[in-house]
């Protein structure tokens, strides 16, 4: 079934829906993107998500161009037109099409940038079997750039470690600098010991992930005890449990890490816990 999605204030078929050849996000990446997830038809933490993108454009020096109350109405508006009941809105803004290539920024007043939304459906999406399972992960080199706090489109090292994870018989690459982790492809990395959650503190090396606030919080009003410091691969290996959040995937555990099983090897129950109660606290404030 095609889908509608939104571009630039329209909404078109998919097939329908184009950008230049000239938009800086194709030639320069030059863009920042959202995924905001939706159960129940509703969105999962949009004041979040939108907080975070006011920042990532704000960081690089682009106007926001639409309201947050737009931007929400387009939001709803897709998942409504689209029938989306668990899924996600990917949504993307990029510094617009100057009708050329020039490595300088264009002048905003004449390039608009270029707002892209559309819907992915996943039925079964808080379900997945997973979260049951667990998932197994490499570790390698974080060799990319370091403003990874501003959500950019520029993913092609966490493509290439996702697929070396793949190549390994593995599910996600957890990147290591300076012999700390930093986090997954596309998502935040977390151990625990002794019952203490232990996860890298925020800086300009990994995304402030909108899961991670939001579990760290929840995490908190339980009574749990939390570490915000970097940690090794070594350290991972050792701990009671290792699990990653992010804003599609929720709360997953991780049970292998390079070879060695995380604790018991199977999932452990703060994990779990977390997943539950992230599920639980997002429904109840979901839009
Ligand atoms: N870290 C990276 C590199 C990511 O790409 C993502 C999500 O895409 C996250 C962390 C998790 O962030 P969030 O919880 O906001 O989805």
């Amino acid at each position: 079934m095609s889908r509608t999605v939104y571009v630039n204030g329209e909404y078109l078929p998919e097939a329908e829906a184009t950008v230049s050849i000239f938009d800086r996000g194709f030639l320069m990446a030059d863009g920042v993107y959202e995924v905001t997830s939706v159960l129940g038809g509703k969105l999962l933490d949009f004041d979040g998500h939108f907080a975070r993108l006011e920042r990532s454009l704000r960081e690089l020096d682009m106007a926001c161009p639409v309201t947050k109350d737009e931007l929400l109405a387009i939001h709803r508006e897709l998942v409504a037109q689209n029938g989306i009941d668990e899924g996600m809105v990917y949504l993307q803004v990029t510094r617009g099409n100057p009708g050329d290539r020039d490595f300088s920024f264009p002048d905003p007043a004449t390039t608009p940038s270029t707002l892209v939304l559309f819907t992915q459906s996943k039925p079964g999406l808080a379900d997945n079997p997973t979260a049951k399972t667990g998932i197994k992960v490499i570790s390698i080199e974080d060799i990319r750039w370091g403003r990874r706090d501003i959500k950019t489109v520029q993913l092609l090292y966490p493509s290439m470690g996702k697929m070396m994870a793949k190549k390994a018989g593995c599910d996600d690459a957890w990147m290591v600098e300076d012999g700390f982790v930093t986090e997954g492809t596309s998502n935040n990395a977390y151990i625990v010991k002794g019952g203490r959650i232990i996860t890298r503190n925020l800086g300009t090396d990994i995304l402030h992930g909108i899961t991670r606030a939001a579990v760290l919080r929840m995490a908190q009003e339980a009574q749990m005890e939390i570490e915000e410091r970097p940690f090794t691969v070594a350290e991972a290996q050792a701990a009671d449990e290792a699990f990653f959040t992010s804003a599609s995937a929720f709360v997953l555990p991780v049970v292998e890490i390079d070879g060695a099983a995380v604790g018991t090897g199977a999932p452990g129950p703060v994990a779990a816990r977390l997943r539950e109660i992230y599920l639980d606290e997002s429904r109840k404030t979901a839009v």
